[in-house]
């Protein structure tokens, strides 16, 4: 059975435990690899390692640095095909899926942060006639990088990269989840010839490995995207710290439609912005709120649509839909479908635990599930499901649409259909989410600040946002 190992200084090593635990394919329900049980120790050895390369990587020059970055990109789009595969095992996703989106943008990351790495400058002040100000941006040193399982290798490389990028050298800790495309990773830098040290991967549970990263004295700031509660636990355990914190977090997303939109475009839309790698991105909309006008033809359809997704083996370029990421995750869903009927919900369709034909008889596949007469301040209404779960939401009014949307504690995205453009720009303003999207869903220009108002994070990425949360400012005034 393939055994995924920790990458350490440049090479492979074993966790200090000497132990492994299960890694489950999703699709199958079947153990297919093993992983570190990693602890401090490997923690240890990977921060030695971070700090002693610091020197030397922040020594280089820009161009120096993107060189490495655009090398590790198209090592990564020339192994696109194994990755997807990877990808997809480990995660239950579409292969079409991993293939399009999720290994390609893995590749985007390091070419955008190897153009960045060339192109970011910093600022000057002149006090005329009498001193100028310069700013020195400089890189922090070892930083801490955690990522979530629903795009494994997409975020992952989403902090990796621009950390690099402004000089710094890493520890990483994918999901224990879905670690075999950040474990492929590590042999692609390994070909890039990265610098022993630069980057390291550590693999294992969160408590026993991101814990440690994250409160490492050597450890200058972190990276996080995952849930908010683990991002709560995070950014109360250092707060004595000081050190510099990103948190991605969670979101209950809003999709607010109203009478005059294209009803053709938002409906394909929603499709895909409801049920997505199985609902399971941050940014997915979760609760569908339709103007009354068009309320009953929006649901209809809608349910129409879902009805027909076609949920199915990973593998198979059929199916839209594939299995949600594991056991645990698949039952809570379903926890929130029976909450949802519990709260005098309806269940329009799906909502249902699939059982496919063949290898994928013990996989965790669940039905597209579209719900109707909850309240608004409902738990359902207010929790993150994260999954192939999407409520109706009736509203009259743009003011009805805007209390409701911001009416929950997160403030990740929200995406607004109508025609209407000063609706588009006056609602734009007054939603307090990080990401609103009008009249499209999930566009994503890598250079625009991107992260969540409220519970659903603290600071941005992307662009110019993540190389400046990655070095430290330092402002140097002289005299003329
Ligand atoms: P978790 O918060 O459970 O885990 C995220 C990462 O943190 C994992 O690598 C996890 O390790 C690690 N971790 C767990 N506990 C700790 C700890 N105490 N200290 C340090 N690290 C720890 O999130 P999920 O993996 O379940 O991901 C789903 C969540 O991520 C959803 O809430 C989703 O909304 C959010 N998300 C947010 C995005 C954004 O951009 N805002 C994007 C994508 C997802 P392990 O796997 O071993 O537990």
């Amino acid at each position: 059975m393939r055994k995924i190992l920790n990458f350490i200084g440049g090479d492979y090593r074993e966790p200090e435990s000497g132990t492994y635990f299960d890694n489950v394919d999703p699709s199958t329900g079947e153990v297919y690899s093993q992983i570190p049980d990693s602890d401090e120790r490997d923690v240890q050895k990977a921060v030695t390692a971070a700090k002693s390369a610091f020197e030397e990587w922040s020594s280089y020059s820009n161009q120096q640095r993107s060189d490495f970055l655009r090398k590790i990109s198209q090592l990564i789009e020339e192994q696109i095909e194994e990755l997807a595969v990877s990808e997809s095992i480990d995660n239950g996703k579409p292969l079409w899926l991993s293939r399009s989106v999720d290994i390609p943008r893995a590749a985007s990351n390091f070419r955008f942060f190897a153009d960045a790495a060339t192109q970011f400058s910093s600022e000057s002040h002149e006090m005329t006639g009498s001193a100028i100000n310069y700013t020195l941006r400089q890189p922090l040193g070892a930083v801490g990088c955690i990522s979530p399982w629903n795009l494994p290798l997409y975020l992952f490389t989403w902090k990796i990269a621009p950390a690099l990028a402004a000089g710094n050298t890493v520890v990483a800790k994918p999901s224990e989840i879905t670690p075999m495309t950040a474990y492929m990773l590590s042999q692609i830098v390994k070909d890039s010839e990265l610098p022993p040290g630069v980057l390291n991967i550590v693999h294992g549970k969160g408590p026993k490995v991101g814990e440690p990263i994250v409160k490492h004295d050597d450890i200058k700031a972190v990276s996080f995207t995952g849930g908010t509660a683990t991002g709560a636990r995070i950014a109360g355990g250092i707060a004595s710290q000081f050190k510099k914190v990103s948190l991605e977090l969670g979101g209950k997303n809003p999709n607010i439609v109203f009478d005059d939109c294209d009803f053709n475009t938002a409906l394909n839309i929603t499709i895909k912005s409801s049920f997505a790698n199985q609902g399971q991105i941050c940014l997915c909309g979760s609760r569908i709120l339709v103007q009354k006008g068009i309320y009953d033809d929006f649901r209809d359809a809608l349910v129409e649509r879902a009805r027909n997704i076609k949920v199915g083996d990973p593998m198979s370029p059929d199916s839209k839909l594939g299995a949600l990421v594991s056991k645990d995750h698949l039952k809570k869903v379903l926890s929130y479908v029976d909450l949802a009927r519990e709260e005098g919900g309806k269940v329009l369709c799906g909502g249902e635990r699939l059982e496919l034909e063949g290898r994928c008889k013990k996989g965790y596949f669940m039905s597209p599930a579209v719900i109707e007469g909850l309240d608004h301040n409902c738990r359902t209404n207010m929790e993150e499901i994260f999954g192939p779960v999407v409520t109706l939401i009736p509203f009259e009014t743009e003011e009805d649409a805007l209390a409701i949307a911001n009416s929950t504690e997160y403030g990740l995205a929200a995406s607004l259909w109508t025609q209407n453009l000063s609706r588009a720009h006056r609602l734009a303003a007054k939603l307090d989410f990080g990401i609103v999207w009008v009249n499209c869903w999930l566009l994503r220009d890598l250079r625009t600040p991107f992260g969540g108002s409220k519970n659903s994070g603290l600071g941005r990425e992307g662009g110019w946002e993540a190389m400046r949360f990655f070095t430290e400012p330092k402002n140097v005034c002289i005299k003329y």
